[in-house]
């Protein structure tokens, strides 16, 4: 799913990704011209491998997210959680992308090696 930063309201739209059995669903609101300020949640779950054992594991997720998507770049670094987009639209697929790859690099243990 994309949107334009142009067509991003400073009061918000709602938005909504999936990708496979996890989505991100919030709301985008402008913050000025070229910053669009995203809060939402991530929910879901995913086949990850024990970061201890090797198994193959689901892990659910349920996390409040606060990302920040420039248009262009931004020579800032107010905002730590921030992704430039450089064709003028936001993809919430690929924040959900980058959200998860932080997410899994976080050692994840099995229920067995989490006791
Ligand atoms: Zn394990």
């Amino acid at each position: 799913m994309k949107i334009g930063f142009k067509k991003i309201p400073y009061d918000g739209i709602n938005f909504e990704v999936k990708k496979e059995d996890i989505s991100f669903f919030g709301i985008a609101q402008k913050i000025n011209k070229n910053l669009v300020k995203c809060t939402g949640i991530i929910e879901g779950s995913f086949l990850h491998l024990c970061d201890r054992c090797g198994d193959e594991f689901t892990k659910s997720i349920k996390q409040n997210v606060e990302i920040y998507a420039s248009c262009g770049l931004y020579d800032d670094d107010k905002y730590i959680n921030l992704i430039e987009f450089f064709d003028d639209f936001i993809d919430f697929d690929t924040m959900l992308q980058s959200e998860l790859e932080s997410f899994k690099c976080d050692y994840l243990y099995c229920s067995s090696c989490n006791k």
